[in-house]
């Protein structure tokens, strides 16, 4: 768990003899010193920098953060720019309602990358619900198929009459409620009934030990909450309390592992529903670098989360297309 901030060598100064230190700098912030010399090595900076700095950031999670980084771009940019999708006709409600679900998914997973790129990330931590509950609400969706939509117009029926109800009396009821005074609950659908609650898709996928987990963890942190506010007190035994403008957070590299994996399931339930798949280059490569496991072994496969990322691309991220170091931008 680590902050995804970008990291990228730059050396501060060099001493000169007869004092042969210099100083390291990284753009995070980070400063180091190495012993300059130049006939053992001609950067001895940059291996000060990439040994006690750059390296260390990786395996506490760096490269999980970066990896994920990358595909949900790719992703996001294959999403925009895809043409038309082709189903059959006899899912076409399925479809309509599935096309509105994937698009919030791609376009929230875009908003949490460029929160993400302003350090911003405690502040996409209830876009990251958005996209758990979406893919979520899409896997149960395609699951269970058509009768899911008549739970979902259920739902939507009780929410507005719900809304309406609250309303009444109130300055914005008027007007409103005519609208929506002719609108009755349909019978409810029992049998679709779990495809609208994120515990109960979780209990019927088997995932409440580990989606459901994680689905509290983020309300947790997007209600007001003793968590959420302690992340801007820094000691709560002093006076001052160590008040703070920039949260306590580091859990970037996780959440963005988490939307990524999202993104990978959501495309590949919306490709279950369509004639000819969408993005499969996309969601293949991501689904192995990640190491995505179908929804249902989250749980149960030890091989989830485990990244399969190639040599050339991990010197891709360490030392970048020019040849210069630079990550998590
Ligand atoms: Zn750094």
């Amino acid at each position: 768990m680590v902050v995804m901030r970008p990291h990228t060598y730059t050396p501060v100064s060099a001493g000169t003899p007869p004092e042969p230190t210099i100083v390291v700098g990284c753009t995070c912030g980070w400063r180091g010193t190495a012993t300059a010399d130049t006939n053992a090595n001609p950067d001895p900076g940059f291996q000060d920098w990439l040994s006690n700095h750059f390296k260390p950031f990786l395996e506490a999670g760096g490269l999980r953060g970066i990896i994920a980084h990358n595909n949900i771009s790719r992703l996001v940019e294959g999403f925009a720019n895809a043409g038309h999708i082709h189903w059959m006709s006899n899912i076409r409600r399925t479809i309509a309602l599935s096309w509105g679900w994937w698009s919030i998914i791609n376009r929230t997973a875009r908003a949490i990358l460029v929160l993400s790129s302003v350090y911003q990330m405690r502040e996409a931590v209830p876009l990251v619900r958005t996209v758990l509950e979406h893919t979520l609400y899409l896997e149960a969706l395609q699951r269970h198929g058509e009768t899911a939509v008549d739970a979902a117009v259920r739902e939507h029926i009780r929410n507005v009459r719900n809304i309406v109800n609250t309303g009444q009396g109130g300055p914005v009821s008027s007007g409103s409620r005519a609208d929506f005074e002719p609108l009755e609950v349909p019978d409810p659908i029992p049998d679709a009934a779990w495809t609208q609650q994120v515990s109960a898709i979780c209990d019927r996928l088997g995932v409440t030990n580990s989606l459901y987990l994680l689905y509290r963890v983020l309300c947790g942190q997007t209600h007001p909450s003793l968590t959420t506010a302690d992340q801007f007190i820094g000691d709560p035994d002093r006076e001052d309390l160590g008040i703070r403008r920039e949260p306590n957070f580091d859990q970037d590299s996780d959440f963005l592992f988490w939307t990524g994996v999202m993104l990978v399931w959501a495309g590949q339930a919306m490709n279950r529903l369509l004639t000819q798949p969408i993005l499969v280059e996309e969601l293949g490569l991501a689904e192995q670098e990640l190491g995505v496991v179908p929804v249902e072994e989250v749980s149960t496969n030890a091989n989830f989360g485990a990244m399969n990322v190639s040599k050339e691309r991990i010197e891709q991220i360490m030392f970048g297309e020019s040849g210069s170091p630079a990550a998590g931008s």
